[in-house]
């Protein structure tokens, strides 16, 4: 799950929060004054957005049996 970052409009605190992605841009509470006035900062990552990543994670493609004889 990746971490988004959040800034409160309100009392300017910045906060991580660990999210879904499709959470990501749901309003969330401020932990510091309980504001809703909260927007998602860009994380300085950014530009690197790939759409469909090839290959399922926990299947690695090493198949290889060495039988000799
Ligand atoms: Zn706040």
């Amino acid at each position: 799950m990746p971490v988004y970052e959040y800034k409160c409009e309100d009392c300017g605190h910045r906060f991580e929060v660990l999210r879904k992605l499709q959470e990501r841009d749901e309003p969330i509470e401020c932990p510091g004054c309980r504001s809703g006035n909260t927007r998602r900062e860009v994380s300085a990552f950014g530009t690197g957005i790939s759409s469909g990543s090839s290959g399922t994670p926990g299947s690695c493609g090493c198949s290889g049996g060495s039988k000799f004889g």
